[in-house]
């Protein structure tokens, strides 16, 4: 009798992520849950652009240059690839701990802190690392069950830690950390260019309509104009003052999470320890630098032990353990600089003997 091994369907690690994110496409896209301001910068942007290149656009390729409505296609596909890339892309989320490795972390931490009498606070759980020479704290996250490598951050809306995590951004509807936020800058960027261009030329557009028909008949014969200069004129206020933000941001390599904080300034006095001190050099590390794989392996399969997909007809051996780790463990293998101390390398560090740490226990 012939043995009829029949796949079952096969199970990817994104089904099995524990944080609040939303799939599509089999894993290849990833966001937040809550997407419905997403969908209104969408709308907005899809919204405005189809209104000025049914209307004013012909208009003004007709009457002044071909090149007005070439230029706007080119800002507007742009702005569009850049919010898309943004929005469906792993911000740089950091696996949780297995329940192993969380297990190992907690027994060191207790073997550190030592047995804490009842009623006694426990001391916070920090680690103090050196990065060119100043003190930086890492967190335990509670939730990850990790210590937070340095500039990373747990978001409460999508529960990850992030890696060189900025912010949450509902109009992307994703997270903004260390893999995708050369991309939400140049979004920014595009979209502001994108507003102006646009509001400039709808201004020339009543102009010249103005100068035949009168100002008040060319409100009333082109209501979309209208809208688009009402839309554009609010548009302006906040995006080209976030762009300008981040600007700052991107020159001084700061996260907007740090600002907020006063990670580097006001009482902690501490100096920014990730800053080149050259606005140049930033701007290179923070737009031009590497992209980090994902770590998180979406669309890996989950295999049992023996490395191989499920099959339908075919039984564990007795005993055999048949969860595997949903993050792959074969990581990029980079050497760890100041600039850039992996989750890995931060793993190792747990592992180091323990001696000295109890005398420092007292931490704050
Ligand atoms: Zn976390
Ligand atoms: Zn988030």
């Amino acid at each position: 009798m012939s043995v009829m091994m029949v796949r079952k369907k096969v199970m990817r690690k994104w089904e099995k992520l524990p944080g609040k994110n939303s799939f599509c496409c089999d894993g290849r896209i990833m966001m937040a849950r809550q997407k419905g301001i997403f969908y209104l910068t969408l709308i907005l942007i899809l919204g405005t652009c189809s209104l000025f290149f049914a209307f004013e656009c012909r208009y003004l390729a007709a009457h002044l240059s071909p090149a007005i409505p070439v230029f706007a296609v080119v800002l507007f596909l742009f702005a569009l690839a850049t919010l898309l890339r943004t929005s469906f892309s792993d911000p740089g989320v950091i696996p949780r701990a297995l329940p192993d490795e969380a297990a190992f972390i907690e027994m060191e931490i207790e073997a550190a802190n030592g047995n804490v009498p009842q009623g006694q606070r426990p001391p916070p759980r920090i680690k103090n690392v050196q990065i060119n020479n100043q003190i930086v704290k890492l967190k335990y996250c509670y939730t990850c069950k990790i210590f937070r490598p340095p500039r990373a951050s747990h978001c409460s809306i999508c529960d990850n830690c992030v890696e060189r995590f900025d912010h949450h951004c509902p109009w992307v509807g994703n997270c903004v950390g260390k893999r995708n936020y050369r991309y939400f800058y140049l979004f920014i960027l595009s979209l502001s260019l994108l507003t102006i261009y646009i509001f400039t030329f709808n201004i020339v557009y009543i102009s010249l309509n103005s100068v035949k028909v009168g100002f008040l008949n060319t409100l009333k014969e082109t209501p979309g104009t209208v809208l688009e200069v009402f839309i554009c004129f609010f548009t302006l206020w906040s995006v080209v003052g976030l762009t300008g933000f981040h600007t700052f941001l991107v020159s001084m390599n700061q996260t907007t999470n740090e600002d907020i904080k006063g990670s580097w300034t006001g009482k902690n006095r501490i100096q920014n320890p990730y800053s080149h001190g050259n606005f140049v050099k930033n701007c290179c590390e923070v737009l031009c630098g590497p992209v980090q794989p994902s770590v998180l392996d979406r669309r890996g399969i989950v295999q049992d032990q023996n490395g191989l997909a499920p099959l339908e007809n075919s039984t564990p051996p007795p005993g055999a353990v048949t969860t595997s780790p949903l993050i792959s463990r074969e990581l990029p293998k980079e050497p760890v600089t100041p600039q850039d101390v992996r989750p890995e390398a931060l793993e190792m560090s747990t592992s180091a003997p323990k001696k000295s740490e109890g005398s420092r226990g007292k931490e704050k």
